[in-house]
């Protein structure tokens, strides 16, 4: 019996309510869309460096074994992450890039009736994880434009937000897309005061790139808040983003949990060899590091020469503020082959995520942006 119905009515309320994310757009199609020759891509915080070598040989090394399913437990990555960290391997939950482990996290404890806590202007991902479960997602206000880390996470505010139906609290560190970032203090006067039934899922997607050298590690602070879930990935600074690969830290017992929900084979062969053997490469990790502190300051100077201000970022991209509704520029960059973020959807209609890129790329941006603001 063939009768047209509305697929998106039969669909469980918190999905119904959703819009797609929108990633940022692909070189190949821009290049096939406008025919240009130089493009440079920064629009979603990749490593402009690309993967470790090491990360490369180990995937070539294991091509000829996906015919095989992947180790379901990935041991070896899971001891290779367990001696980074210092701490033991059943702490460490594996997911499809760590967006995954917040799913896990969000199936395992949200659910109808039940509430996650975030940041207004926190990553896209804690309200779609939510909402896709049917729980309620409490959005706090951030910190107004004029205070000393403007639009960054209200720890104090969201703590104020804390009730009963709360299981889960999203903070990013820095945050995406704001680049902000909490301090060692303010955030553990937070753990201190947080009710020991509510998780607190700290995201450190950008935690290597940080150079301030009082930043917390909150892998450190596991034995002491075992509420605590650090997640971490392989898509930033290891240059890993199309592999899919992030994990969590936690309590054993929440990792157990997590566990679970996980579909067994949820990450892939070539992911795991070349997580385990990006890990190794510290150099590779710390020159990646060394073009973001040089591009940043690079950027930053740049934008502040064409009179543009920018939010305080610990992270691989600047925010930067165009003080009028952003898409015309963003239309305007991308039609000359520079690919950035537009950040409206987050209602940050004025502003324009710039991951930051090589020295050429950045300088790419800086002149592209000049011309298409005198135009
Ligand atoms: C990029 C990013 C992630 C990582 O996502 P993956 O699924 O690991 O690629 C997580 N959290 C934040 C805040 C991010 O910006």
């Amino acid at each position: 019996m063939s009768v047209s119905c509305d697929f998106v009515s039969l669909a469980v309320p918190g999905v119904q309510g959703l819009h797609p994310y929108q990633p940022g757009k692909p070189v190949e199609e821009l290049q096939r869309e406008l025919g240009l020759e130089r493009i440079s891509k920064l629009a979603s915080n990749e490593n402009p460096l690309g993967p470790s070598p090491k990360a490369m040989a180990a995937m070539r090394e294991c091509l000829p074994q996906v015919a095989r399913y992947p180790d379901g437990s990935g041991h070896a990555l899971k001891a290779a992450l367990s001696q980074h960290h210092g701490i033991s391997a059943d702490r460490i939950t594996l997911g499809n890039g760590s967006n995954d482990v917040l799913d896990l996290i969000a199936r395992a404890y949200l659910g109808p009736g039940r509430e996650a806590v975030f940041s207004r202007y926190a990553f896209a991902v804690y309200p779609i994880a939510t909402q896709a479960v049917g729980a309620e997602a409490v959005v706090v206000d951030a910190h107004p434009p004029e205070h000393a880390m403007p639009l960054g996470h209200d720890l104090q505010g969201m703590l104020a937000a804390v009730g009963e139906a709360t299981r889960v609290v999203f903070i990013a560190n820095p945050n995406n897309p704001t680049g902000t970032w909490l301090e060692a203090p303010a955030l553990r006067e937070f753990l201190c005061a947080v009710p020991a039934t509510v998780l607190v899922v700290l995201d450190e997607a950008y935690l290597e790139y940080v150079q301030r050298l009082d930043f917390p590690d909150g892998s450190k602070w596991l034995d002491e808040f075992p509420n605590l879930i650090i997640t971490r990935t392989f898509s930033k600074i290891h240059g890993l983003a199309g592999l899919r690969m992030g994990y969590s830290l936690s309590s054993p017992e929440v990792a157990d949990v997590l566990n679970r929900v996980r579909q067994p084979f949820n990450g892939n062969s070539l992911a795991l060899a070349a997580a385990e053997a990006s890990l190794q490469d510290k150099e590779h990790v710390q020159r990646t590091a060394n073009v973001n502190a040089l591009g940043m300051e690079q950027l930053s100077k740049g934008f502040a020469s064409l009179g543009l201000s920018h939010l305080p970022s610990a992270g691989n991209f600047l925010c930067v503020n165009l003080g009028q509704p952003a898409d015309t520029v963003f239309q305007g960059l991308l039609q000359q082959g520079v690919i950035v973020r537009p950040v409206a959807n987050y209602g940050l209609e004025n502003f324009l995520r710039v991951s930051i890129g090589t020295a050429e790329e950045n300088t790419h941006c800086l002149e592209t942006l000049s011309r298409v603001l005198a135009s």
